[in-house]
């Protein structure tokens, strides 16, 4: 049975660290060399012993671009924490990625192209459009693979692939700066009396003081003749609504004149 993909991570946890600390230090060390920092993203990895990617990455990076097709295979299959459909559709990348290469070597590589696609990519179920297509191939050798090509193919592949595996495995770009993000907009968002334009500080939780509103008189609108009993603004703030016992709804303008 598939295990759920968030409590399995990639490594094991050392002592005195919880999945959250190893989770954290990996993000902390993507940010960083996504800053430049390449030395300080280096070191924390050294220094924490949490590597950013885990060994299963840089395996399948050297398999992939060295063509060992049986070992990629064999590295997304020794995969925990992923589910079978992850798991078909990085065996479907890896197999095509095989089956369009062979293509490209000509008469050569038909028989086995063919052999790859019956036994390997058809059996994962995975696509019916794309395997009917990559059947079509083998006689028209459409999205053959020229042996000139073949090393920039194979980084398209493995970028997919990573693609294709969960967010453990690859560590999605930004993502420290996405949640930190995440949390500005949501103290912004319940902030009750929010009044302020400035930027948010990281510093510290984000929160407007009551007394931060407003509260010096700057018109008196005359024009009810009882009670008012709702006011309201209009989103843009440039226009207010006021109804009254009087049985009159006015809407006033910025300037305290009514709109007609
Ligand atoms: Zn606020």
């Amino acid at each position: 049975m598939d295990q759920p993909e968030s409590s399995l991570p990639h490594a094991a946890v050392q002592k005195g660290q919880t999945p959250r600390h190893e989770e954290l230090v990996r993000l902390i060390a993507q940010s960083l060399y996504s800053l430049g920092y390449r030395k300080a993203a280096a070191t924390l990895e050294a220094e924490s012993g949490v590597p950013l990617y885990p060994p299963e990455h840089d395996r399948l990076l050297l398999d992939v671009m060295s063509g060992r097709w049986d070992a990629c295979a064999a590295t997304i299959d020794s995969l925990t924490g992923i589910t079978e459909r992850n798991r078909a559709v990085a065996e479907f990348l890896v197999w095509r990625g095989h089956f369009l290469e062979l293509l490209g070597t000509g008469d050569a590589g038909l028989r086995l192209a063919t052999e790859v696609l019956s036994r390997r990519i058809a059996p994962l179920a995975i696509d019916r459009r794309c395997v009917h297509w990559l059947a079509r191939a083998v006689v028209t050798s459409e999205g053959a693979v020229a042996p000139e090509a073949v090393a920039e193919c194979r980084i398209g592949l493995f970028l997919d692939l990573v693609e294709a595996l969960p967010p453990w495995f690859r560590v999605p770009s930004g993502r420290l700066e996405h949640l930190v993000e995440t949390a500005v907009i949501q103290q912004v968002a319940s902030c009750i009396y929010h009044n302020l334009p400035d930027e948010v500080t990281l510093f510290e939780d984000h929160k407007c003081h009551e007394e931060q509103i407003p509260s010096d008189c700057r018109q008196i609108l005359c024009a009810h003749k009882n009670e008012v009993w709702f006011v309201r603004f209009s989103n843009d703030g440039n226009y207010l609504a006021s109804s009254s016992s009087d049985c009159t709804a006015i809407i006033w303008k910025e300037d305290g004149t009514i709109f007609n």
